[in-house]
């Protein structure tokens, strides 16, 4: 500030010059005044000559009194003051109007003039009104004809505005200095090529460790602290933004001083003279260091499963990627517990997550070290293992994961079994590509799986063949979902009449791709995964929901079977879904028949006992189906006392031909009567069956040859025309 005032007050020494000049002009016209004793006149002349000198001038002049006291003040200079007027100034001590630094200045500059050397100095003063103004003054000694200073002339240039400026000007600059110093941003100018820096802000110091001093020394010094792998990108972009003028932004590392490494990010923008030539390259430096560690987390979560800490899909197809790119030959495992569903199940969902992590231990310690073993989700995992993929290293290594799941895995967890199936493909035997070798190893893990499962299977041929039920697999879990099945019927006739009692509802999927899928294809699958009890219940819902409608329509005494298999039997929820289709469609319990096989009641007798003895409670009835094919214990039909039983189709195709299974099947109605069990045959083909059957004294019939399995829509219409067939024909919906 100090030296920025002095240069406002040499600009005013300029001004002065000419206020000196009259003030000499005066002082002569004084000297002369005395020394020749002139007349009246020209003394009166003198004064308005002065006086208007005076006036004249733009500075605050004033005439001083060897005491200080003002005796003359220039019209301007008393405006400059904003005083009334000149004489309202007259006769005021000149020193009083100073206080502080400023007066003591006054004193010295007041004492020097006395003295006889003209000083000057630069102060603040109040006007008359009390706004503070800056004056830069001069002091000019008035001598008699002594010799003696007279008086004094003053002449003060009001340089307020000046110094306002400059101060607001200061005021920016700290601001600016502050601003830079603590955003922790580097602002930087330099010249055209980066050789030279003209500005660098002290973010420097927290960014890079580095003084402005240093930098402005050393232009490179920021330079060696880059990482040797940043470099070279770095000069490269730099060269480019010099050469070509144009943005450029660069990402590299530095190790700072202290020993940190950080990331940083700087941008570059060139300015132009006005012309074509870049002047300067203007930017900012920041340190990036936090948000590259959260971008590292964030890569980090998205390529993690979560529960194990292993790769996750995204992870193992990005690396599988990489290396079909770079033609590195290796295997791909996929390995997929047996039965995890039931597992799951059994053990509860936290043990089983404990195991899901144990088992990823176990495949991490068993492979080496450079192996990337993945969690694909649920309890499918992956490996990829390059370098030794050899058949026959995959085989040894396969087979130790297997035997470390059923020994050491199983112990660990008390779990009744662990194994796993391993699909194993080759890269490049097997596809060039991830997806080609993903879905071999998948296949092959189907293999391994139908194969027996706790085993592996290579990629091949055979296994291919298995894609269709592997795509089916696959495709289930959305199937519910996508509102894929749909419920076909088919009339349950009574022998005697021909009318249809009741309709037995038969699942069917809607596949997307392969059209209506019969439920022997997907039954299985549904029933390994433990999705059957979802899809049971849609089942039970619709066929519900369909039987209501039927009864709206006056079919009132019509019942409904609907098939349950042992994977349903054994899951609690099985009784609280059908009371709730019951009562959500308002059907009686005992219009519904809940048909379960026999092996299905065996499975599990004592569970499957309280069931369907729950079930029962319920007024539901209950039918043995496929009767003779499971373990024909006439003694079961005791234990379960079933209302219905189902003769198993394999028995009708038999009767009138064979007169062994024409003798069961007597047996079987004859026993079931005696017992108050009513009986379905199943499968009825041909006329001569059922005559077979109505001689038998069998209850209800169901086949071919009555009605076939159809929609909702189409089985009433063709139940109006329903009737035995003769040879060779087979109903009208045939
Ligand atoms: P199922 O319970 O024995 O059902 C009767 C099967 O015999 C049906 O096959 C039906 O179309 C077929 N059928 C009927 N009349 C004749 C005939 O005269 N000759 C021959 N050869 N076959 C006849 P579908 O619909 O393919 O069902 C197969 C099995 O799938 C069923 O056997 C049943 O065990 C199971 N299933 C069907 N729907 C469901 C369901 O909703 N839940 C469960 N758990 N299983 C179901
Ligand atoms: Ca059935
Ligand atoms: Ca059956």
């Amino acid at each position: 500030m100090a030296s920025l005032v002095h240069q406002a007050a040499s600009e005013a020494a300029l001004a002065l010059r000419l206020a000196l000049s009259i003030a000499a002009g005066v002082a002569g016209l004084v000297a002369v005044r005395r020394k020749l004793g002139v007349d009246h006149a020209r003394q009166t002349a003198a004064t308005a000559l002065a006086s208007g000198l005076l006036h004249a001038n733009r500075d605050c002049l004033k005439m001083l009194a060897t005491d200080g006291k003002m005796l003359r003040v220039s019209e301007h200079g008393a405006r400059l003051m904003e005083a009334e007027s000149p004489e309202q100034l007259c006769g005021a001590d000149w020193l009083g109007f100073w206080s502080g630094d400023d007066r003591t200045a006054a004193e010295t500059a007041l004492a020097g003039a006395l003295s006889g050397t003209s000083t000057s100095f630069t102060g603040s003063c109040p006007t008359t009104k009390g706004r503070t103004k800056w004056w830069n003054s001069t002091l000019t000694p008035v001598t008699g004809d002594d010799g003696a200073v007279a008086a004094l002339l003053c002449a003060s240039e009001d340089v307020t505005q000046q110094c306002e400026l400059l101060k607001a000007l200061r005021e920016r600059n700290e601001l600016m200095h502050e601003m830079e110093s603590h955003v922790g941003l580097v602002f930087y100018s330099a010249d055209s090529n980066f050789e030279r820096f003209h500005h660098v802000s002290a973010g420097v110091e927290t960014v890079f460790g580095l003084t402005s001093e240093e930098l402005a020394s050393r232009p490179s010094a920021w330079l060696d602290l880059v990482v040797p792998e940043d470099i070279e990108p770095l000069l490269a972009e730099m060269n480019r933004v010099a050469s070509e003028a144009t943005e450029g932004r660069f990402e590299y590392r530095i190790r700072r001083p202290d020993g940190f490494q950080r990331w940083i990010r700087s941008t570059a923008y060139p300015v132009r003279d006005g012309g074509t030539n870049v002047a300067r390259i203007v930017g900012v430096s920041e340190d990036i260091t936090l948000e590259q560690e959260r971008l590292a987390a964030l890569d980090r979560l998205a390529y993690t499963d979560g529960l194990t800490g292993l790769a996750n899909r995204a992870a193992l197809v990005r690396r599988m990627k990489t290396l079909c790119r770079q033609n590195v030959a290796f295997g791909l495992m996929f390995v997929d517990l047996d039965r995890f569903k039931v597992l799951n199940d059994t053990l509860g969902h936290t043990a089983a997550d404990r195991l899901l992590k144990n088992i990823a231990k176990v495949i991490q310690g068993a492979l080496p070290p450079d192996a990337c073993v993945a969690r694909l989700g649920g309890d499918e995992f992956a490996v990829i293992v390059t370098g030794e993929s050899d058949k026959a290293n995959l085989a040894t290594l396969a087979q130790s994961l297997l035997n470390l799941f059923s020994n050491d895995v199983r112990k660990d967890h008390a779990a009744p079994f662990v194994t796993a199936s391993i699909g194993i493909s080759i890269s490049p035997e097997h596809g060039r590509d991830h997806e080609a070798l993903l879905t071999s190893a998948d296949i092959a893990m189907y293999a391994a799986k139908k194969g027996g499962r706790n085993g592996f299977r290579f990629a091949d041929k055979a296994s291919s063949e298995l894609l269709g039920d592997f795509e089916l697999e696959r495709d289930l879990p959305t199937a519910l979902a996508s509102n894929q099945f749909v419920l076909h019927f088919q009339g349950i006739h009574e022998t005697a009449s021909l009318t249809v009692k009741g309709v037995e509802a038969l699942v069917r999927w809607n596949h997307p791709a392969r059209g209506l899928v019969g439920p022997a294809s997907f039954i299985p699958i549904l029933e390994e995964s433990g999705f059957i009890v979802e899809v049971g219940a849609w089942v039970m819902d619709a066929a519900l929901a369909q039987l209501a409608i039927w009864q709206r329509a006056g079919r009132q005494g019509l019942s409904m079977s609907v098939n349950v298999s042992a994977r349903q039997l054994r899951d609690d929820s099985l009784v609280a879904i059908v009371e709730e289709a019951l009562r959500k469609h308002q059907v009686s319990p005992a219009l519904l028949e809940i048909e379960l096989t026999e092996s299905a009641l065996m499975e599990n007798s004592s569970l499957a006992q309280a069931t369907l003895l729950a079930l029962k409670r319920l007024g539901v009835r209950i039918a043995i189906d496929d009767f003779g094919t499971g373990y024909s214990s006439l003694r079961y039909l005791a234990d379960f006392s079933p209302d219905i039983v189902k003769i198993d189709r394999s028995f009708t195709a038999r009767l009138g031909s064979d007169a062994a299974a024409t003798s069961i099947v007597r047996g079987i109605i004859q026993m079931s009567h005696e017992l108050g069990i009513k009986v379905t045959a199943e499968g009825v083909e041909t006329n001569q069956q059922f005559h077979a059957l109505r001689e038998a004294g069998c209850d209800y019939v169901q086949g071919f040859c009555l009605s076939r399995p159809t929609d909702a829509a189409n089985l009433l219409r063709c139940e109006a025309s329903a009737s035995p067939c003769a040879a060779g024909k087979t109903s009208c919906c045939g």
